[in-house]
């Protein structure tokens, strides 16, 4: 099998296309799916170098796969990372991306606004292996530093957050965890590796969950820890082949072909984003529209100091509490109510009885979550569409 030509001066949208792609004796134009366990060997010599890593090659699927490898070297060609390790969900990223760099005694910072399975894994989970977290408010930089101490080995976060797209300032916070010999791991999903680059900004590590705008079409999920060959190689390459969380290859083939069509589906869902906030901006049912591509959003300075566009989500709140929300929810026709995001089809997801259910009224006050908020993830739909939709349903508050 040999790898195509992947010179790193070609631009991400044929990295996309391109990158990783590793061809069989058959040269098969398209990824092959390789449903195998593991792998023979022409001899018991060759057998005993691989086992030993003297000479390269696949040993075991659970350490590593041709469909998987493949989608590894596409993610990190994109993402302009040394190495990248796929994993079968993006909890399973986040999981390990964490568990990989801690151990008892020692203390993670992360910002209060997180994906809510985030927020569990250190909240009740690390902690229960000694390992103590500090949450701040993201924005909040002086938090952020008083926080961090001489056990702190993480700093965590995600930008834009989920579901108020709050933004906050990588490079910056990057410079606090290195101030301390921390390391700044970084949630990438909202942004899109397209839009945002935290490796490039000092971040250690960045994780995805490549269920959302990487497949794009709802299929299957999929996670993805991208670093230094360093990182990886001190903090999380035994872990990921001891403890298995590998990423099965049918999912890997699938985000595979989901990336060839990354930049055409992001870009497009990006523009149908803003012009539907800009159509929603100011609405008389509406107490709050929140989109990070407008001059009024709160952290519009570091909007644009770190991203290259805005975002396929949108958040507004509703007049009328969960009341409001819900009539106009079940007003919408061609929008559907579910919790994804970054799909084909346009979604929206009631924060508050859904993915933050979890939390206290109080908790919910804190991050800005209203009774009446919810999260538009827009589609590949015409803009008119889903505009139509929702201006409709809001009439029906
Ligand atoms: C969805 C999501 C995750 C978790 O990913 P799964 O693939 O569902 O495990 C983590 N972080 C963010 C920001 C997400 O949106």
């Amino acid at each position: 099998m040999s790898a195509s030509n992947d010179p790193k001066n070609y631009r991400p949208e044929t990295r996309l296309v391109h990158a990783g792609t590793l061809r069989s004796q058959f040269n098969e134009m398209s990824e092959a799916i390789y449903l195998t366990q593991g792998y023979r060997y022409e001899s018991a010599e060759d057998c005993e170098a691989r086992f030993s890593g003297k000479i390269p090659g696949y040993v075991y699927s659970r350490y590593s796969n041709p469909t998987m490898d493949m989608f590894e070297k596409r993610m990190a060609a994109l993402e302009g990372a040394e190495a990248a390790r796929a994993t079968v969900s993006g909890m399973a990223a986040v999981t390990n991306a964490l568990m990989g760099l801690v151990r008892a005694g020692d203390h993670i910072v992360a910002a209060k606004a997180l994906f809510g399975s985030c927020r569990w894994v250190i909240e009740d989970w690390l902690s229960r292996f000694g390992v103590t977290f500090t949450l701040v408010d993201g924005v909040d930089l002086d938090a952020w530093r008083k926080a961090v101490r001489k056990e702190t080995k993480v700093l965590f976060m995600e930008t834009p957050t989920n579901p108020t797209l709050e933004v906050y300032d990588i490079a910056a916070i990057a410079e606090i965890a290195h101030g301390v010999g921390a390391k700044l791991v970084v949630d990438n999903v909202f942004a899109t590796p397209l839009y945002q680059s935290p490796l490039q900004l000092g971040a250690d590590v960045v994780v995805y969950s490549a269920t959302k705008h990487i497949d794009g079409q709802g299929r299957v999920l999929g996670g993805v820890i991208l670093a230094s060959e360093k990182i990886i190689g001190d903090h999380y390459h035994n872990l990921l082949r001891q403890t298995g969380p590998t990423l099965p290859p049918f999912n890997a083939w699938v985000l595979l072909k989901g990336l060839e069509t990354l930049a055409v589906r992001v870009e497009r869902q990006t523009a149908t984003a803003a012009a539907i906030a800009d159509r929603l901006a100011g609405h008389d049912k509406l107490t709050r529209m929140i989109y990070p591509g407008r001059a009024d959003h709160p952290q519009a300075d570091i909007v644009k100091k770190q991203m290259k566009a805005g975002s396929t989500l949108i958040a507004f709140e509703i007049k009328g509490g969960k009341e409001g929300a819900f009539r106009f929810l079940n007003a919408l026709k061609l929008i559907l109510i579910t919790n994804n995001l970054g799909d084909a089809k346009s979604l929206i997801t009631h924060p508050t009885t859904t993915t933050h259910q979890r939390l206290t009224p109080e908790q919910r006050a804190e991050l800005g979550i209203g009774d009446g908020l919810v999260r538009l993830s827009c589609g590949l739909e015409h803009p008119d569409d889903i505009a139509e939709d929702l201006l409709a349903a809001l009439e029906k508050v």
